[in-house]
């Protein structure tokens, strides 16, 4: 008896018509090939912009506080090279994170001709998103920053101005592991320094005035323990993340549980077959089984 309304839902999800392709033509003007990813997110240039300033001072601090001034010019040296590289590492992995396209699903692509090229089983069914007019593959999420649908998408990332997805990810975790490192270096070297000057005279110790120099380092101290916390945890559930085959959007229950051959539409879709027609279709299944 469950059988019939299964067959009547399969009927109406094989139609291409059912999800209005007639609504979703592709957009105008798609853009060169090449163009360049970068989301044009005020909030997020900012944050980008201060994520920036943040290892430039720790640069400034570390080079003309600590190591320069420093009479050790092996500690100096070693030490310098090292913190340089992290910061260059920290730098260019931020910059790859932000200009990577981190798997956007085209826009607009939800076409009579690409659903029906897409030779739909029985009982198969796909994701139109509402928002950007594109069939969602699996675990891809739609994303209001960059208002598209993203691949594996784990979450928005200010400080990256962008998405974190299947294609930057990677760059996203050697970000926050550099960022981490050189907060712990940065920290490690103050440490030192304040051991070094408390014995001896605090003038031989720094170019700029003690006050000056303690306001620096204190700083410098707390930005370190900040983004050593932060970016550590912040690695630490993207190595869980990338080990189990997760993403944050995942967890937050905002996509399907992977893995979702048949994806559930959110409440909020008025095209989409409503959700208690799905679940009939899964019953059926089951009673198939
Ligand atoms: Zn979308
Ligand atoms: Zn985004």
């Amino acid at each position: 008896m469950m059988l019939i309304p299964t067959h009547h839902f399969r009927d109406i999800e094989r139609k291409p018509e059912y999800l209005q392709p007639e609504k979703c033509v592709p957009p105008p003007h798609p853009g060169p090939v090449g163009t360049m990813w970068f989301i044009r997110d005020g909030c997020g240039i900012a944050c980008a912009i201060v994520t920036w300033f943040l290892v430039l001072y720790a640069e400034f601090v570390v080079l003309f506080v600590m190591l320069i001034p420093s009479r050790d010019y092996v500690y100096s040296v070693i030490n310098g090279i090292v913190f340089n590289l992290l910061a260059f590492l920290a730098l260019a992995s931020h910059c790859r994170a932000m200009l990577t396209d981190p798997g956007a699903v085209p826009k607009g692509n939800a076409t009579k001709e690409f659903i029906e090229s897409l030779q739909l089983k029985p009982g198969q069914v796909v994701y139109k998103c509402p928002k950007c007019c594109s069939i969602k593959p699996d675990r891809a999420h739609h994303c209001s920053v960059c208002k598209r649908c993203i691949r594996k998408m784990d979450h928005h990332c200010p400080w990256v101005n962008n998405c974190v997805g299947e294609n930057n990810q990677k760059y996203f975790v050697l970000f926050t592991m550099y960022i981490a490192l050189i907060s712990l270096h940065a920290l490690v070297m103050v440490g030192f320094h304040f051991l070094h000057c408390f014995e001896e005279d605090w003038t031989k110790c720094s170019s700029f005035s003690p006050p000056t120099t303690v306001i620096l380092l204190i700083l410098l101290c707390f930005e370190g323990l900040l983004f050593l916390i932060f970016t550590s945890v912040m690695f630490g559930t993207q190595v869980h993340s990338i080990c189990t085959d997760e993403t944050a959007a995942g967890w937050a229950g905002l996509r399907p549980t992977h893995p979702a051959p048949r994806t559930t539409p959110p409440p909020d879709c008025p095209k989409c077959p409503k959700p208690q027609g799905n679940r009939t279709i899964e019953k059926g299944r089951e009673k198939m089984g």
